[in-house]
């Protein structure tokens, strides 16, 4: 499969918010193009600007036959245990998304800092390298088969320093040890969790906007992710993730480039239709 955000038919993710998203791109052009939201997706021509970069492993081909057994591209993997954050077990990537993973443990730090005075000790995650294809997308490979995804779970902080001053309003039990996990806190509303709520939604919006870092933002909302962010860089671009009523731009799925996918078809095996 040769990818290009310029040249290739495309067609839009099968997703749910993406219909509701006004500043939507996709979903302008779906609703433009389709007479009614049930029917299959027209193909589009994605705007240069809907991946504003290129990377690497955009070329790498993903499409293999929808059942049976298949092999995954033999791409580079290295083992990364982390550099601005350490991970609870050392990660299986390829070098191209360990750079990406750098970038991405410094958003963490920054946003650690912000609410609760300090970085985490340890990013817990639930997988990185992994051969196999998209849940309910059979011809395709998963992100996590070329080591270009991870799955995030949740972090672990440490106890606050003695000396250490905690931002203004912090509940006091969070200068002890504590986990922040995606499943039990997302939509935490007592005091120290709803702490949480706001480091994990305050970190998903601030990886939202960098583009440079991930293309494809899953979690709580998204099927199958209650209890984890995804986080790949495939050739496309989707956001997906319930950040609540005033989610704004951030659930923009703009576009899946992959010619000839019937979007729509592979997205209601998942149950993605528009609710
Ligand atoms: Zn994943």
């Amino acid at each position: 499969m040769r990818v290009s955000a310029r040249n290739q038919p495309t067609f839009c993710g099968p997703r749910r918010r993406a219909y509701r998203a006004s500043a939507g791109l996709c979903a302008v052009l779906l609703l433009a193009s389709s007479p009614a939201l049930s029917d299959p997706p027209s193909a589009v021509t994605v705007p240069a600007e809907t991946l504003d970069d290129t990377y690497p492993l955009d070329t790498v081909e993903r499409q293999v036959p929808g059942r049976g057994s298949f092999r995954c591209p033999t791409v580079p993997l290295v083992r990364y245990p982390g550099s601005a954050l350490r991970y609870h077990s050392a990660v299986r990537v390829n070098p191209y998304f360990r750079e990406r993973l750098g970038r991405f443990e410094q958003v963490v730090a920054d946003v650690a800092r912000e609410i609760y005075g300090r970085a985490p000790r340890r990013i817990r995650h639930i997988g990185t390298y992994n051969c196999r294809r998209i849940g309910g997308w059979p011809t395709l490979i998963s992100e996590h088969g070329l080591g270009n995804g991870i799955d995030i779970a949740g972090f672990q902080f440490a106890r606050a320093a003695r000396a250490e001053s905690l931002p203004a309003g912090l509940p006091a039990v969070l200068r002890r040890p504590f986990h922040v996990s995606v499943l039990r806190h997302w939509r935490s509303t007592d005091p120290a969790g709803a702490v949480h709520a706001r480091f994990l939604h305050t970190l998903a919006r601030r990886l939202i906007a960098r583009r440079d870092i991930f293309r494809v933002l899953l979690g709580p909302g998204y099927p199958g992710h209650d209890n984890h962010f995804h986080f790949d860089v495939a050739p496309w671009r989707l956001i997906d993730m319930d950040l609540g009523p005033d989610q704004g731009a951030a659930s923009i799925a703009p576009a899946a480039v992959v010619p000839g996918l019937d979007a729509a078809a592979e997205g209601n095996k998942l149950g993605l239709q528009r609710r």
